[in-house]
């Protein structure tokens, strides 16, 4: 598989550190709100590159963080006038929900910056002992002239980055809070402030920079290198430049061989962020479309293209979507009456064909966009090829690899069955029969149906009220 590699700004051929073994960390959200659609495509796009790697038989660790403290959710803590765990617990748990209408899978590992203060306090007693890091009145910075490779992902010159600092350098002074040996040194350990959280540390009562979160939990939980680093392009400076400094000046390795990053998801073709105002959450949106369509929206371009967000796009979506499921579900429908025979070999090699297209697009640096082209040629195939004369194996063979594919990109290709107000009402019905027989076993068993249909019951002294879950 090829990668482009933001490092070296080419596609590189893809080698694991340890062969059959990938190790990938995505940055993950700022949990002190809903998770926007914008943040969702990082999700979506890094989950289908983890469920490709599994597709080649690769074992993945997927480390994705919680960023649990932070200036934005102490602000919301204040207003609401509780404890900013209250507020990060709730949107982790959020979304947690969002992700999983969005089918990206549960990751190996999902750590919180505030549960790994420990190793954060060893990471930066380790640049102080090496002279990469100093203290002043508790704060704690990166002395970034001593990294010399200081800007290689970014690929800026850090001559050019001091004069671009400069206003920033006067204004500090003026405030007189420059403290700084450079202004760009950046922090690492932040002294408390009246009503914030902290913690203890040698540097008196503080909490960690955000840079630092996502060394300290690599490191933890995948090693001193890892894989495959990912998250948004916004973050490549000064970010992930942060995170390599850190890293590679604590751990005297390398950080992470490939760096991957997604472009934005746009509104209007200006980037949607929650500060200017122009987002839609997860949420929101779900209630206007099933979210499986959002994911394949955000399939339907390359990662590394910016994807604008319109009404019209996602109906696209639907409609490319809805033609997928049709085709399976004719598919299934054929499997349950065709008598089974012979495979016919023009069927079979065109399928392994679709297949071998699919695989070659998705080796081409994650070409979503192109690999689902592939499955609609091979919807268009179906249709058209497979039908009447065809065995049941002709059938199974192209329904499987359908839903193959399918789920490398996290599609469900089997539209979910409708259950229709009349039916559940001839189950209720059905229910209440059975009951006034005393056959309460069969009762229970109806009620048990209906709840794997999404179906809630609640009996009333009016009788049987029911609602969809
Ligand atoms: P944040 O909570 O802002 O740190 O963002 C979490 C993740 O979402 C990061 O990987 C960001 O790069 C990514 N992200 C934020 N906004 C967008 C956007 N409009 N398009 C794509 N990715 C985004
Ligand atoms: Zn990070």
């Amino acid at each position: 598989m090829q990668i482009f590699n933001t490092l070296t700004r080419r596609k590189e051929n893809f080698k694991p550190i340890n062969e059959g073994k990938v190790g990938i960390y995505v940055c993950g959200p700022t949990v002190y709100d809903f998770i926007h659609i914008g943040n969702a495509r990082p999700m979506i796009v890094f989950d289908t590159l983890r469920r490709y790697l599994m597709y080649k038989g690769y074992d993945v660790n997927y480390v994705t963080n919680f960023t649990d403290v932070d200036d934005k959710i102490i602000r919301r803590a204040n207003e609401e006038g509780v404890d900013a765990s209250v507020i990060s617990e709730k949107y982790i748990a959020e979304c947690k929900t969002d992700m999983k209408s969005l089918n990206v899978m549960e990751a190996t590992t999902h750590p919180q910056a505030t549960k790994e203060i420990p190793d954060m306090i060893e990471m930066i007693k380790v640049l102080i002992d090496k002279g990469h890091a100093y203290e002043v009145n508790g704060t704690v910075y990166f002395r970034t002239r001593s990294f010399a490779d200081y800007g290689k992902l970014s690929h800026k010159n850090i001559d050019d980055l001091e004069s671009g600092h400069r206003d920033d350098d006067h204004a500090l002074k003026v405030s007189g809070e420059d403290e700084k040996e450079d202004p760009l040194d950046f922090v690492l350990w932040k002294p408390k402030k009246e009503g914030e959280p902290s913690w203890e540390s040698p540097w008196g009562d503080g909490r960690p920079g955000w840079h630092l979160e996502c060394s300290v939990m690599s490191k933890k939980y995948i090693g001193d290198i890892i894989d495959i680093h990912a998250g948004g392009e916004d973050l490549i400076f000064p970010h992930h430049e942060n995170e390599i400094a850190q890293s590679e000046a604590a751990n005297d390795t390398e950080f992470a061989r490939y760096w991957m990053h997604n472009g934005f998801l746009k509104i209007d073709n200006q980037k949607m962020s929650k500060s200017l105002g122009n987002f839609f959450t997860v949420r929101e949106i779900g209630e206007k479309y099933d979210l499986s369509i959002i994911r394949f929206f955000m399939l339907s371009a390359h990662y590394r293209s910016p994807l604008n967000f319109s009404d019209e796009l996602v109906e696209a979506a639907k409609n490319g979507l809805e033609r997928i499921q049709t085709a399976v579900s004719r598919l299934s429908d054929m499997e349950k009456t065709y008598v089974s025979g012979e495979l016919s070999p023009v069927i079979k090699a065109a399928v392994d064909d679709y297949i071998k297209r699919f695989e070659a697009a998705m080796d081409d640096d994650l070409n979503t966009a192109d690999a689902i082209s592939v499955i609609f040629e091979m919807v268009k195939y179906a249709n058209t090829n497979i039908g009447e004369g065809a065995s049941f194996e002709d059938v199974s063979c192209m329904k499987t690899a359908i839903f193959k594919l399918c789920d490398v990109l996290g599609i469900v290709a089997e539209k979910k069955a409708e259950v229709l107000d009349s039916d559940i009402e001839a189950l209720i019905a059905e229910r209440q029969a059975a009951r006034k027989a005393k056959d309460f076993a069969r009762a229970d068993e109806i009620r048990n149906q209906l709840s794997e249909m999404g179906i809630i019951l609640e009996d009333t002294r009016e009788g049987v009220k029911w609602k969809r879950a």
